[in-house]
């Protein structure tokens, strides 16, 4: 028997419901509204009083409205056909819907039933699997697509049957599994999970122990993130967030990307619309929209739909993981998901914490974060998620809570700083403030000394010191004045200044510039650190300036130029002559 119920107060998208049976938390409910059915999730139980938090509008909605509870929490429809996808929160195909937006009461199918995959068996009758286990196989762009033994199966079956490798929509039964009762159960191409529960199904979860590249030299030789790490771009309004997720997502090394787009306001989700699916695998040439799954919600959108986003993005990335593929998940911006957290938990009348902010915002945040990772899976392939986030704090205060609570949670510090963007220092990433935590890991420092150079870390925090440097001697200059400082304070900020504009800008628009392969980057920062270990003998500090500018100049035209290249050789002698 469902349990059912009756509406008995309403304040805005909160609705209490009097039940007449049980309930859980996080169970979903449709209320009727004169015929359409709106779905909502259950917040809170007290007695037999349930606050739910409706996904749509609920003008019109009036007590005495009937309301019927589902038994299951929020899934996540899962299967062949994610990628290339455009969804809202709760999965609707935002493709198939004329304008961008769903009218209340309306869903849709996640996939696309009628399409067929060509199938390709993996398990033999006779194969003892678990939950997760691979079954099968099909092909999605160009990407291997694991059928496997549904997360929600407990315990060991046996495989009875496999289908023969064949063109398959996703309901039909690919195989047939007995359990340890003797019972047989079918498995389709297509299963559901609750989206706020981890996806688990792996052997283990090591710490990571190699970086993912980027091609953004700032990041990648400066604070890198690894592979199944975790990062987040805190930054002010028009400071390049977008931009540079939009970069990452283009170089970054991962086979399936989830971008989560929390819009801030509508028009940059149509922005998400027309410019992601544009965006150019930097490497296959071919459209990233291939192997990328968006998640997209406007702030006009009911609050519980927008806290649903990230999750059902979470989701699909731990689905792919579990195919042993390498995914890179982007949400921009969670400060809209903190915010939805926030307008839901002050309809609550729970006691609030910093801001208005619920009590839990820091354990909310970190139980999210800590579902990214790199895992052994059962059968010993690794798979990978690899999360950024980025957060818009308010006026870019940085002790905000959202910011405050993140930087608890995520293991890369990436600070955009408005002073930079003002100055068009792009990415205007601080290489003061920010930093990667990876950098302090033994496996990842053994694994950079292996692939980069040996002491490649040690460089790494001798270039830092050198900007850090330069950022006081700056201070000194501004304070004392040309020419009440010596040389050598001169000659620290220019050196300073020659790693920023020669290394750490980088234009994100400029086709040779935007992907600066480690091989390139470790060539550069040879180059600039060869030129910061010299001394010089200036005359005076006017002297010392030109110096360095024509020095910048000439590093600067090499980072737009093709490595190698005829042109790339001149500017290499321009600069020996130079130097000499
Ligand atoms: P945010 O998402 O933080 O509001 P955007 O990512 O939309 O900011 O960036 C705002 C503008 O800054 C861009 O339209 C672009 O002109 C400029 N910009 C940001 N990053 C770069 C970059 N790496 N190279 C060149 N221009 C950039
Ligand atoms: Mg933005």
């Amino acid at each position: 028997m469902k349990t059912t119920g009756k509406v008995s107060g309403i304040v805005s998208n909160l609705v209490t419901v009097t039940v007449d049976g049980p309930v859980a938390e996080n169970e979903l409910c449709y209320i009727d509204l004169s015929g359409t059915r709106l779905l909502a999730e259950v917040i809170k139980v007290n007695g037999d009083k349930a606050s739910v938090q409706v996904f749509e509008s609920t003008r019109g909605l009036k007590n005495g409205d009937s309301v019927e509870f589902l038994g299951r929490m929020l899934e996540a429809t899962l299967g062949p056909g994610l990628l290339s996808s455009i969804y809202d929160g709760l999965q609707n195909d935002l493709t198939t819907m004329e304008g961008v937006f769903l009218k209340r009461g309306e869903y849709t199918e996640a996939l696309d039933h009628g399409k067929l995959w060509e199938f390709t068996p993996i398990a033999k009758p006779g194969d003892k699997v678990v939950a997760a286990d691979w079954l099968g196989e099909v092909r999605e762009g160009w990407l291997p697509h694991k059928i496997m033994v549904p997360f929600a199966f407990e315990g060991e079956y046996t495989v009875k049957e496999v289908a023969p490798a064949g063109e398959y929509n996703i309901d039909k039964v690919v195989a047939v599994l007995t359990d340890a009762s003797g019972e047989d159960v079918e498995v389709t191409m297509t299963q559901k999970w609750p989206v706020k529960v981890a996806i688990k199904g792996y052997r283990e979860k090591p710490r990571p122990r190699r970086i993912m590249e980027t091609g953004v030299r700032v990041i990648d030789t400066f604070d890198p993130i690894a592979e199944g790490g975790t990062g987040f771009i805190p930054g002010p309004f028009g400071c390049g967030k977008t931009v540079l997720q939009h970069a990452i997502a283009k170089q970054g090394e991962a086979d399936v990307i989830v971008m989560a787009a929390c819009g801030e306001r509508a028009n940059e989700v149509v922005e998400i619309f027309t410019e992601f699916p544009e965006l150019i695998d930097a490497h296959t040439g071919r459209h990233l929209m291939e192997r990328t799954t968006i998640i997209c919600n406007t702030s006009n959108m009911p609050v519980a739909a927008r806290e649903a986003s990230v999750y059902t993005a979470m989701t699909i990335c731990e689905y792919y993981r579990a195919m042993g593929l390498r995914c890179l998940l982007l949400a921009d911006s969670t400060s809209r998901w903190a915010q939805a957290l926030r307008e839901m938990s002050n309809r609550m009348e729970e006691l609030p914490g910093a801001d208005a902010f619920p009590v839990d915002l820091s354990a909310i945040i970190a139980t999210f974060y800590s579902r990214a990772g790199m895992v052994v899976l059962n059968n010993g392939k690794t798979g990978a998620i690899t999360f950024i986030g980025t957060v818009s704090p308010a006026g870019g205060n940085l002790k905000e809570p959202v910011t405050e609570s993140t930087k608890k949670a995520a293991r890369c510090f990436y600070a955009l700083e408005q002073n930079r963007a003002d100055q068009k220092r792009y990415p205007a990433v601080s290489p003061i403030d920010s930093y990667s935590k990876y950098l302090e890991y033994p496996e990842i420092i053994e694994y950079l000394d292996e692939k980069i150079e040996k002491g490649w870390v040690d460089k790494v925090l001798k270039a830092k010191n050198i900007v850090r440097k330069g950022k006081e001697m700056a201070d000194q200059i501004n304070i004392l004045g040309d020419d009440g400082v010596p040389m050598s304070y001169h000659e620290a900020f220019w050196k300073s200044e020659l790693i920023d504009f020669a290394f750490l800008q980088q234009d994100a628009f400029d086709d040779v510039d935007a992907l600066c392969p480690m091989e390139r980057q470790k060539y550069m920062l040879d180059l600039i650190l060869d030129i910061c270990d010299r001394s010089f003998e200036f005359e005076d500090f006017e002297q010392c300036r030109n110096y360095f500018k024509q020095l910048i100049n000439i590093l600067r035209q090499m980072n737009y130029s093709r490595f190698d290249s005829e042109q790339f050789k001149d500017y290499q002698q321009q600069l020996s002559k130079l130097l000499s």
